[in-house]
């Protein structure tokens, strides 16, 4: 089993002397931290990953995202979500969920919001150990509800229906409810909202339709791929009445929605076409240490390296201050002259 060898053995220690949150220039709460540990992927999504074989990967020791994350949450990161790249691939995820599980937010003293963000190819095997080991919820991304039009966008055949018994998995472990993620792309899976509503309603889960976002290896991103909000929500709204649910909180991205029966949840979540940029919370840390202030920086923040100089956990601190301060207002998706960041998803963290 890999050992922890650096981690902490008790929570990060609340300051005696009145705390402030990490807060950018635009006076934005940072709360919320996603924490990519491998750019690895076990699919090829036609909307994140190139077709092609043999890219290089980049993964750090855990204990390194560890120390990290018990710094960040030192500042005030209330949630922490581990993604990737596939995050269920990486040795040492159960130990680096149960030393994350340890530490407590400066400001309330409770324990971290703690999620991952999976594909569900191996959610089956590991689910209850995650559970088991601290893990508040978990997000599977599943964007169609049929095999065929399923491995068609994921480009591996036969994992839909172990990413099923994956989420059945979750739920039995006490995960639930599980949300599930689905990033809508015209020509591809916008036939599948109606599938997926009923998907919903009849397996307990809450759906999240995202818009395609330009993030992608390969050109695929036009605006005419993109399946906007107002369509999505006018096509839930043709199965049944749509009845608006409340924000779970102030930062939350998806509007969400059950029907005038009340069975379902569905969330639809608009960066393009009703851009949240003003609510972000978020922070990104690469699967190489690197700081990213927003999903469309033009930079990345070389955290590790400060690390790798033996920069102490004070200088590690000081630089994650000076990023967030750093944070940019919006993302200019859409704009003339909107440059597409020069790493894609899979690199930066989902
Ligand atoms: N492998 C994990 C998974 O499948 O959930 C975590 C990483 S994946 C990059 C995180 C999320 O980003 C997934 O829900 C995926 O659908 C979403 N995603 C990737 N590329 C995207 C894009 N161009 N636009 C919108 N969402 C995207």
């Amino acid at each position: 089993m890999p050992s922890l060898s650096i981690s902490p053995s008790v929570p990060a220690k609340a300051p005696l002397l009145a705390f402030s949150p990490l807060t950018d220039s635009h006076g934005r709460e940072i709360t919320d931290l996603r924490i990519s540990i491998t750019d690895r992927c076990n699919y090829r999504c036609v909307y994140c990953r190139t077709g092609n074989e043999g890219a290089q990967y980049s993964e750090l020791p855990m204990a390194d995202y560890l120390r990290l994350a018990r710094i960040f949450v030192g500042l005030g990161i209330e949630k922490v979500r581990l993604t990737g790249g596939e995050p269920l691939l990486r040795k040492g995820l159960i130990e680096l969920i149960r030393e994350l599980a340890k530490l407590r937010t400066p400001l309330s003293g409770n324990p971290l919001d703690l999620a991952v963000t999976t594909n569900g190819h191996l959610l089956e095997d590991q689910a209850a150990r995650l559970k088991a080991a601290g893990l508040s919820r978990i997000t599977v991304s599943m964007d169609a509800v049929d095999a065929e039009t399923f491995a068609r966008i994921t480009r591996v055949p036969d994992s839909f229906e172990k990413v099923q018994r994956g989420i059945k998995a979750a739920q039995k472990a006490g995960l639930g409810p599980v949300k599930v993620n689905c990033v809508v792309l015209r020509g591809f899976n916008d036939d599948q909202i109606v599938p997926f509503v009923r998907f919903s309603r009849e397996h307990g889960v809450i759906v999240r339709f995202i818009e395609f976002m330009p993030l992608e290896e390969d050109r695929l991103w036009t605006p005419g791929t993109v399946v906007p909000f107002s369509e999505v929500v006018a096509r839930l709204e043709q199965f049944r009445p749509l009845v608006k649910l409340p924000a779970n909180s102030s930062g939350e991205t998806a509007v969400r929605y059950t029907f005038d029966d009340g069975l379902g949840e569905i969330g639809v979540i608009a960066p393009v076409s009703r851009a949240f940029c003003g609510q972000c919370s978020r922070i990104r840390l690469t699967s190489d240490g690197k700081i990213r202030t927003c999903l469309f920086s033009q930079f990345d923040h070389d955290l590790y390296g400060v690390m790798q100089r033996g920069g102490a956990d004070a200088e590690l601190a000081a630089f994650i201050e000076k990023t967030v301060s750093q944070k940019e207002a919006r993302h200019h998706i859409g704009e003339p002259g909107f440059l597409k960041p020069s790493r894609s998803m899979v690199h930066i963290g989902g």
